[in-house]
């Protein structure tokens, strides 16, 4: 452990020293808890759909920050609004109203096809804040031991204890308990496997209508119309987590509107602020109106910043032609992944839609092919240990997805 008198000392050198990059790495090894399995790259800045390492080598990043940079990196108009706003006003706390809030509100919900919103800063507060209004409105609708939510095998809902619990995945939930009660999980999406798991208790299902961290699975859509007459007979809230899904990823705004089931609480996070960090939990009318005064909130959530930023995220993504676009290119990236399964038994099966896809591999090489990718200057995640997964910018261009594929191709060779 440093000393104190140590301190003043660190702070003298730490600013040439954070200029060598071996310094950045050995800070972070030995400063920073080692929750991340970290790649041994340094980015320093990012422009469009590339970012730049240490010595200014290009990468195409297929990646953007999970989902997060949908523009790409320093877009010239939300840097050009957040700037603005930054000379204007940071922070106000909830206890007053903000215009930048306000207006994001009304172009949110209406796009969205909700009523009301509540912001928070990130995709897990986004979903608690979900699981509390689905409780708080099925309590004083239905009665006080209805507090249970429902969630399936696989899902990813965040990191906070409660939504740990809520990801039905015992490989992120090890050491932590005892988790809290009042989830249980589905085991497969059938409507035989959804009614075992109801009990009176329930309240509300949650599913991610495409799960992302689960290994892209999209969600057959004749369930999820079952599922919403299901909810709408049994008397279930139906929240759908659009956290990786949502802001133009998969060809519409939420993937909901391309499925045509709309849910009754929708979560939203990731890509929203274009990089700055906000969440977003909207319901309809009903449902909103059980959050009253003091039972909800967030002292950052629905930052001015955040929030005028994430205003031209909507205003760019609803552009004529935008979402059209994120299809045209989603079938090229989907058409091009079918092609390499096609010539190669290293691949399985291929998922996805939009711009969101994975490639499952004939075994547990998808960190292989990660390394591979980005030794040849393409960003790519896993999504489990068979999954490679791709995420690129919205604003991928045709040539760029035809350099990625062939990068990835030869990855997969290499790697397998
Ligand atoms: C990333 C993600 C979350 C958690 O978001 P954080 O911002 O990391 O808390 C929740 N749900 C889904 C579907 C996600 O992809």
């Amino acid at each position: 452990m440093r000393e104190a008198s140590q301190l003043s000392e660190v702070m003298e050198t730490s600013v040439q020293a954070i200029d060598g990059a071996q310094a950045v790495y050995e800070a972070d090894a030995a400063c920073v808890m080692h929750t991340y399995a970290r790649q041994p790259l340094q980015i320093a800045r990012g422009a469009g759909t590339h970012v730049y390492d240490e010595s200014d080598n290009a990468y195409l990043d297929f990646t953007s920050g999970i989902a997060v940079c949908a523009l790409g990196h320093c877009h010239p108009r939300l840097v050009s609004v957040a700037q603005e706003q930054l000379n204007t006003l940071w922070h106000t706390s909830n206890l007053y109203l903000t215009a930048p809030q306000a207006r994001l509100a009304e172009r949110l919900t209406i796009a969205s096809g909700m009523d009301r919103v509540f912001f928070s800063n990130s995709g897990a507060e986004a979903n608690e804040a979900a699981i509390k209004l689905a409780r708080r409105y099925s309590k004083a609708r239905y009665g006080a031991h209805k507090g249970e939510v429902l969630t399936f095998s696989n899902s990813f809902h965040g990191r906070t204890i409660a939504t740990v619990t809520a990801t039905a995945q015992p490989k992120y939930q090890e050491g932590f308990g005892p988790l809290p009660g009042g989830f249980r999980y589905i085991e497969a999406m059938t409507p035989d496997a959804v009614k075992a798991a109801v009990t009176p208790k329930t309240c509300a299902v949650m599913i991610e209508p495409i799960q992302g961290e689960g290994g892209v699975y999209p969600v057959p859509s004749d369930f999820l119309t079952w599922l919403r007459t299901f909810c709408d007979e049994v008397g279930l809230v139906l929240i759908f987590d659009e956290v990786q899904t949502g802001v133009g990823r998969t060809g519409q705004w939420l993937a909901w509107q391309k499925i045509g089931v709309k849910p009754d609480i929708v979560t939203m996070a990731k890509a929203l602020g274009g990089g700055l960090p906000i969440g977003a939990t909207m319901a309809v009318q009903d449902v909103a109106a059980s959050f009253i005064p003091g039972t909800h909130g967030s002292t950052f959530g629905g930052n001015p910043v955040a929030a005028r930023v994430a205003c031209e995220v909507i205003d760019i993504v609803l552009e004529p032609g935008f979402l059209e676009g994120v299809s045209t290119r989603g079938q090229q990236l989907g058409s091009g992944l079918c092609v390499l399964a096609a010539q190669t038994s290293a691949v399985v099966d291929v998922r996805g839609i939009g711009l969101m896809w994975g490639v499952e591999l004939s075994g547990p090489v998808a960190g292989r092919v990660v390394d591979k990718c980005r030794e040849r200057g393409l960003l790519v995640l896993t999504a489990g240990a068979s999954t490679v997964r791709l995420l690129p910018p919205l604003i991928v261009t045709a040539s760029e997805i035809e350099s990625a594929l062939s990068i990835l191709a030869i990855a997969i060779d290499e790697a397998v």
